[in-house]
């Protein structure tokens, strides 16, 4: 084992014990200086929530880098999520098309916006739902399709816009795992009808909490600023439904910093990607999912698929991981359309989906791994998959 080590050149497995763990989280930390900068444009002129000057300044910002005309903040990419399908979906026809291997609270998302989840397969390859995963579960009762970009790679956005063109159907992006890529060359962000990102602290741009809408339809960005502000349209008129999804000036200030220091955090990313790949070669059942080859890329997320030549299953794995201080999680588990539900749903059977549910796991990644750290992860999980842990 020593000698096999050796070549490596990483540390002896055995001694690895993360203190503190190690995160899987992107957890981006700007110069606190200009963190300071900022926040003090709203602490002087006392404007604390409601769009004041830095939540304007980020939506600008935002809306410029994604090349789409109208950007609006709020509190959350949850809150963006059920906002964003309310307002899109067609009056009287209350099913939104979702993928079943996604992110875990999106069908909450949808029910609260007054949708029932409709669950459909994915592509094996790409982990994303595609306009021929989506159209055979299109019916009269659909007014939503919700396209999602998997955590790792993107998503047909092209393909799934001239889907919904052709059906008559209004598209909304869940586009959190690809704030930073492009699609066949073009920035996500700029898709119709409209787009949903999260500036949590955990996501590639951290504002603390956050999130936003991208869309060149200004109407629909104007019925946002709205709903996310209790339904206002007037100066104090409540006459319609509204809840409070305001994005506070704190965090736009924390967004703001982060979005000034991106770019150091995308060549960290890269390099952290780049080791993981180098020295998870050659180590039998495990493999590395690959962002979208000639794309723009923010390369948050290092995730592995357990092949069936690992030879430990998942939750050992896990267990293994954690006893050493990584912080590894699954993801893609279990499917959606798997789990019991207080509210309808439509749920049929998705076979390469429940191929599929457990079998990726995230690895420790983000602003406070090093690259060092990262030699160390895969020299464990090469002992571990020889039986040696
Ligand atoms: C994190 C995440 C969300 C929710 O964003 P929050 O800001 O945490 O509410 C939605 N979709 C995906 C794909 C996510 O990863």
């Amino acid at each position: 084992m020593t000698a096999l080590l050796a070549t490596t050149g990483a540390p002896e497995p055995a001694a690895v014990q993360f203190d503190p763990p190690l995160s899987a989280s992107s957890l981006a930390c700007p110069s606190f200086h200009r963190f300071m900068h900022y926040s003090r444009i709203f602490y002087h002129q006392q404007r604390y929530t409601n769009g004041g000057p830095l939540v304007h300044q980020l939506e600008r910002r935002l809306a410029d880098w994604h090349g789409v005309r109208s950007c609006v903040a709020t509190s959350s990419g949850f809150w963006t999520l059920v906002l964003a399908a309310q307002a899109l979906a067609i009056p009287g026809r209350p099913e939104v098309v979702i993928p079943s291997l996604t992110y875990r609270r999106l069908a909450d998302a949808m029910h609260l916006a007054g949708l029932v989840p409709h669950f459909c397969e994915v592509e094996r390859d790409s982990l994303a739902a595609t306009p021929a995963t989506i159209s055979p579960h299109l019916n009269d009762r659909t007014g939503l399709i919700l396209g999602i970009h998997p955590i790792v790679g993107n998503c047909d956005a092209p393909g799934i816009v001239r889907l919904g063109q052709t059906a008559g159907v209004p598209v909304l992006f869940d586009s959190v795992e690809s704030a930073f890529a492009t699609v066949d060359g073009r920035r996500v962000g700029s898709f119709p009808d409209a787009e949903c990102f999260s500036l949590h602290a955990s996501k590639l741009l951290n504002g603390f909490e956050g999130g936003y809408v991208t869309t060149d339809n200004e109407q629909l960005a104007q019925q946002l600023r709205e709903a996310r502000a209790f339904g206002m349209w007037e100066y104090d008129q409540t006459n319609r439904l509204g809840t409070n999804a305001k994005m506070n000036e704190m965090h736009a200030a924390m967004a703001l910093a982060n979005l000034d220091e991106v770019g150091a955090l995308l060549l960290h990313n890269r390099r952290i990607f780049d080791t993981y790949q180098q020295h998870l070669e050659g180590i039998a059942g495990l493999r590395l999912l690959q962002p979208e080859a000639g794309e723009l890329d923010g390369f948050k997320a290092v995730v592995v698929a357990l092949e069936p030549s690992w030879p430990l299953p998942m939750d050992v794995t896990q267990q293994q991981l954690h006893d050493h201080g990584v912080l590894s999680r699954t993801y893609y588990s279990p499917a959606l359309h798997t789990k019991q539900y207080s509210y309808p749903v439509v749920a049929e059977t998705l076979p390469v989906t429940e191929s599929l549910q457990d079998r990726f796991s995230l690895l420790p990644c983000g602003s406070r791994v090093t690259r060092h750290q990262v030699l160390q992860v895969c020299a464990l999980l090469r002992t571990m998959g020889a039986g040696h842990v």
